[in-house]
């Protein structure tokens, strides 16, 4: 069996999670093929795959996970996508990419090997060598050449991920920075539909996957965060059965049923601040365990710093993504409060 044949039955016998498991670094050749009813399928790089029907509808999907190599419930939602799609159970209708983010960081069990890959988008991977900065420039290029492909379709890119610490809310997206652009309220609703009430709106350019689709394609872009990272077989898929079921339905070229935008139906956050540890002597004062979106009242001493750290302004400020393990002149945290838009 010549290589490309073998490569194939990888893919379809054993499916996505395990071929991008198998060939972490790369696969020998590159894969295309199509299925009985004409959708072209390229499997690209590892963890890279394309979907092209032949006559596509209107929006151009990309739906990525394991950005972060041990946020495993959205590689299983992805590694399912494509099996359904393989197996012909899910009908293709638009075009597709999907992708698995960081195989080697993945077959690690950890978030990143050597760098946090969701900080090496837009640019922020030149000059650097090593495998993840190689890695990101090169999923840039796949999404480029994707989304390059026709200008007038609508983009979409849905960047799934799990965070380290649990939420006051169960499931939450961040609404990258829109360079000027209107928040998109047809989106927030694809986002309530998606059982994801809560937002947090992004206040200024970063080097996210997300934010690079959003500013470089325009594209509807989220990063969105599904629930705790656990172990590969221990995550509730019924957890994400709202947000799996309207991807298919994307997919599928269907029309997603939402309901009108209303505020109230939200908790939408701005960020007020951000945590940026400035010296060895950084620590918050929060426990290991407290939840995304835990609010505080003012006065509280949030964190210490050379400079005196944070302490906190008004009553309902919450923090997100505290991680006083970051390198020194990184973000440690986000300080966050409620809006409207
Ligand atoms: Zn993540």
């Amino acid at each position: 069996m010549s290589t490309v044949e073998q490569l194939k039955k990888q893919l379809v016998e054993q499916g996505f999670l395990a071929l991008t498991r198998e060939y972490e670094a790369g696969i020998p050749e590159t894969l295309e093929f199509a299925l009985d009813d004409g959708l072209k399928v390229q499997l690209l790089d590892t963890g890279v795959i394309v979907f092209e029907p032949s006559s596509p509808a209107n929006t151009d999907l990309v739906i990525s996970s394991g950005v972060h190599g041990n946020e495993t419930a959205p590689i299983e939602i992805v590694d399912d996508l494509v099996r359904r799609i393989l197996m012909q159970e899910l009908s293709v209708h638009n075009r597709v990419l999907c992708i698995i983010g960081n195989p080697v960081a993945m077959n690690m069990s950890q978030r990143f090997d050597i760098e946090n890959m969701n900080r090496l988008f837009n640019g922020k991977h030149q000059g650097k060598e090593h495998h993840e900065a190689l890695r990101a420039k090169r999923l840039e290029d796949y999404v480029k050449d994707f989304f390059g492909k026709r200008e007038d379709a609508t983009r979409c890119h849905y960047d799934l991920h799990t965070a380290i610490r649990g939420s006051k809310y169960a499931r939450f997206s961040i609404y990258p920075y829109p360079d000027g652009r209107d928040w998109n309220k047809e989106q927030l609703s694809f986002m309530l539909a998606s059982d994801i009430n809560t937002i947090l709106l992004g206040h200024q350019p970063s080097g996210t996957f997300s934010y690079f689709s959003s500013h470089q394609f325009e594209a509807h872009a989220f990063t969105v965060e599904l629930g705790k990272v656990k172990p590969f077989g221990e995550n509730t898929m019924s957890d994400f059965a709202a947000i799996t079921a309207n991807l298919s339905t994307l997919i599928e070229g269907k029309t997603v049923n939402v309901k009108a935008f209303d505020n109230e139906d939200f908790n939408l956050f701005e960020v007020k601040d951000e945590l940026l540890k400035k010296s060895e002597s950084f620590a918050l004062n929060i426990s290991d365990d407290l939840e995304n979106f835990s609010s505080f009242d003012a006065g509280f001493q949030l964190s210490e710093d050379s400079d005196g750290g944070y302490r906190v302004e008004e009553d309902g400020e919450a923090i997100v993504f505290p991680n006083a393990k970051v390198p020194v002149g990184q973000r440690a945290g986000l300080v966050v409060r409620k809006t409207r838009i």
